[in-house]
């Protein structure tokens, strides 16, 4: 009796942690499998495959170290690196890997399989906190305190000759989310072998044309075997599975069964289609997709015509296999180090290697895509970049990889360090160069509002679960969009209305920035108005075109908030420009861009300050809101704009702006005789506002959560010069999460709370919404259901994630409140 043993955490970790095959054997016990299976050579080839793992894995002696073992006695013998050794040299190998791992580990190498057995069960435990592990829990967001089971199986043997394989399959496709069973194996082979993707496997469907190498065509009945157990676990267990198996001697073994990484596309075809076959329900179908996969879906792919092209001009490198789907570009690298590091230097990579091991974790996260020589579909390197939503291809046999001088070949082609190509992780295509990117089928389809073409697959899927997705949440979602282009793109994915639209942008338009900078730069407020009065037709126009673009639907309009002299040129060369264009000297330009200067300007004479101490600056944006909105209604059209005060701290800073507003919209609706609803609310983003939020309430008709501006306060972190220190905070598991990305729940969220929790009381009919970055990151969002928001708003390739982490929050909090009646 040999056994294997092995980890088996909650979730999938695939090769994060270790095992240890053939556990057992000793000088004594290798006889006995020798006699047992009347084949020598097998015996002793699993006597050194468990040398090397007990030594790697329990001792914590370099794989390499064997490897070079291996090959010394190859060269000495004159044997190719690819062909196996016979009896004899396997034997003489026994030895040196024996005599090897005493030397390194200093121990006598124990001889009893109980202690064996203890020793390796310690060692699978204890990888749970190993390096690789660490680095895949962080960017899976897997608690630490999970910890890990072990099993311990009895072996089979997939490594007896010809009639022996292992391999892995899939349920389903796990790149396209097909219904087509999918895997590979590897004949005489040992169960890491096919993961390790140290030899390309072969598939285990026969593939069109017929080669031969399938295993439905080498051992038709051991395949129909294995398509009859994976389909009634698949029904078991209501989810694709990734399987392991061994066949010995022609008999199927399942040695593992868990649900399979799967792509984005995947994840949102099989959650659908199996609830429409019945096999899970539309709610499961909703908690099986992860908001963050989405954004697979919706990312750019390569043009056909510009992929025509490449090819035409000799661009096409290689071939390998589709692994993860999606379009990338980058700088060749060869490690994972040097992918990080140009990561930290703002460049993309792709990351080459002969294939990936766990070790290289971190440098998969940094690459925008991963390109290997060897192994193929369910090889570690494909099913973590899956898992990462990576585009990968793997098996391109073709490149030759020289580490040593960074670079490779391709026939006589040779690409160094840096040099530029892409890959095509849906078609296995690599090219010298980068390619340009078109939208994803998803995205088209989206904004043509149908199907073009052929029915595709994803897109309908996609549609369907968005259904179900928006008919289970509660929270609203409006987008940030400032321009009409960005209106049209958020309605078509799925936008209720304008959360945030940030005039600034309008005014930082390279046309328009001459007329603000003479607003600025003018001494006395006759100046100023006449230079607002050029800037009040175009706001007029934009507001207008936004307002039409999201017809009937809320705009939430903010007032000017950035500080003015961020509109102001630093430059002499530009200032004396500007002066020119002014008529006026240099000097003053000089002086007056020096005196607007501030050494805090997030914290300086911005937002409403600037409305109160400059009231004509706001009530021309006001002005020109209620033109555009009157005229818009007079064309019969529903117009609904919300004017949204920035960075208000004190009550009276609203209520003071909030008479402006009143008075300035009322008096162009009399004088247009057209009556529009006045909505007046307020960015909530200063930490003093949500502690009086109820005073603020009793005068806004809404809140908007600024999470940006109130992480920013709240922490006391500069929004623009934390990066360094946050990223060493992390590292350092001083924070867990970049607050500026997840939402810190215990402080600024408290803040959120007690702001929500306080207005909605002084005010039931008050909307609460949020618009900072955090609006479309799905833990966030989590949270902005539970403390009862309205909406949440974000940027629009965010939003179906907002959608569905909406609908996920409604359905756990609907759980909770369940499990609590049933505990009551
Ligand atoms: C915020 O502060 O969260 C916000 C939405 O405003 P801005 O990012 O424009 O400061
Ligand atoms: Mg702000």
């Amino acid at each position: 009796l040999l056994v294997s043993v092995r980890s088996g955490a909650r979730v999938s970790m695939p090769g994060m942690m270790d095992t240890v095959l053939n556990l057992g054997l000793n000088d004594a016990t290798v006889e006995g499998l020798a006699r047992r299976s009347g084949n020598r050579r097998f015996a002793l080839d699993c006597y050194r495959r468990f040398l090397q793992m007990f030594g790697d894995v329990v001792l914590g002696i370099a794989g390499e170290e064997y490897a070079a073992a291996l090959e010394d006695r190859k060269k000495a013998r004159g044997i190719r690196a690819d062909a196996d050794l016979d009896e004899e040299d396997l034997m003489a190998l026994v030895g040196e890997f024996r005599t090897l791992t005493e030397q390194i580990s200093r121990k006598d190498f124990p001889e009893n399989p109980v202690e064996q057995l203890h020793q390796a069960i310690a060692a699978v435990f204890r990888s749970w906190n190993n390096q690789r592990a660490i680095a895949y829990r962080e960017i899976h967001h897997i608690p630490a305190d999970w910890g890990t089971a072990v099993t311990v199986q009895a072996m089979v043997f997939g490594n007896q000759g010809n009639q022996s394989a292992t391999g892995v399959a899939f349920t389903r496709d796990p790149s396209t989310g097909a219904k087509r069973f999918y895997g590979e194996y590897l004949l005489n082979a040992q169960g890491e072998d096919v993961v390790a993707g140290i030899r390309t496997p072969d598939p285990l469907v026969q593939r069109t044309p017929a080669d031969g190498s399938s295993l439905e065509e080498k051992m038709p009945e051991v395949y129909a075997r294995l398509i009859s157990t994976a389909d009634k676990l698949e029904r078991h267990y209501r989810d694709m599975l990734d399987l392991e198996f061994t066949i010995e001697q022609e008999k199927l073994y399942l040695l593992q069964a868990r649900p399979g990484k799967r792509t984005g596309q995947a994840s949102v075809r099989m959650a659908v289609e199996m609830a429409e076959e019945g096999i899970i329900g539309r709610e499961e179908a909703i908690r099986r997709v992860d908001p963050d996969q989405l954004q697979m879906l919706l990312n750019p792919v390569f043009s056909e015509e510009e992929k025509q092209r490449v090819i035409r001009e000799g661009g096409l490198l290689a071939r390998g296999r589709n692994a993860g789907p999606g379009a990338a570009a980058g700088k060749v690298v060869f490690s994972p180090e040097q992918a990080v590091a140009f990561k930290k230097k703002g460049e993309k990579t792709i990351l080459v290697r002969s294939e990936t091991s766990p070790e290289d974790i971190a440098g998969m996260k940094a690459a925008e895509g991963i390109l290997t020589a060897r192994g193929g579909m369910t090889s570690h390197a494909a099913v973590v970049a899956r898992g990462m939503g990576k585009s990968c291809v793997v098996g391109c046999s073709e490149i030759r990889i020289e580490s040593d001088t960074r670079q490779m070949t391709v026939g006589n082609r040779v690409i160094r360090e840096g040099e530029e190509i892409s890959i095509d992780g849906s078609t296995g295509e690599v090219f010298l160069g980068r390619l340009l990117t078109r939208e994803s089928v998803v995205h088209q389809a989206l904004m043509d509002g149908k199907t073009s073409g052929e029915p595709n697959p994803l897109v309908e899927s996609f549609t369907t679960l968005m259904k179900w997705v928006d008919s289970t949440r509660r929270l609203r979602v409006r987008a940030n969009a400032d321009t009409p282009e960005n209106a049209r793109e958020a309605l078509a994915y799925g936008a209720e209305g304008i959360g945030l639209a940030r005039t600034e942008h309008m005014f930082f338009a390279l046309e328009r920035i001459p007329t603000v900078q003479e607003m600025i730069l003018a001494s006395t407020t006759e100046e100023r108005r006449q230079a607002l009065a050029k800037l009040l037709p175009m706001q007029r126009e934009d507001f207008g075109r936004i307002l039409e673009a999201m017809d009937g639907l809320p705009v939430t309009i903010r007032l000017l908030d950035p500080p003015l002299h961020e509109f102001l040129p630093r430059h002499s060369k530009a200032q004396e420009k500007l002066a020119k264009t002014l008529k006026v000297s240099p000097e003053i330009v000089k002086a007056k861009v020096e005196s607007l200067q501030e050494i805090n300007p997030m914290l300086g004479h911005r937002g409403c300050r600037m409305g109160i101490t400059y009231p004509e600056i706001y009530r021309t944006q006001v002005q020109a809101i209620f033109e555009a909105a009157c005229a818009l209604k007079r064309k019969g059209k529903d117009p609904r704009p919300e004017v949204m005060i920035p960075l208000v701290g004190i009550p009276e800073e609203f209520k003071r702006l909030r008479r402006l507003v009143v008075q300035e919209a009322e008096r162009i609706m009399t004088r247009e005789s057209v009556r529009l609803p006045l909505i007046i609310g307020t960015m909530m983003e200063i930490p003093r506002a949500c502690l009086v939020a109820s005073e603020i309430a009793a005068e806004a008709d809404f809140f908007s959560f600024g999470t940006n501006d109130l992480t920013q306060m709240t922490f006391g972190y500069s929004r623009d010069d934390s990066g360094g220190f946050l990223r060493a905070y992390q590292e350092l598991g001083v924070l867990e999460d970049d607050p500026f990305q997840v939402l810190d729940r215990s402080g600024v969220g408290r803040l959120v709370e007690i702001a929500t929790r306080e207005g909605k009381k002084r005010r039931s009919d008050l909307k609460v919404g949020i618009c900072g970055e955090h609006g479309g990151d799905p833990r966030s969002v989590q949270f902005f259901h539970s403390v009862g928001l309205d909406y949440v708003s974000c940027s629009s390739f965010r939003l179906p994630i907002a959608r569905l982490a909406a609908a996920r929050a409604a359905l756990e909090s609907g759980r909770n409140q369940t499990e609590r009646k049933g505990r009551a």
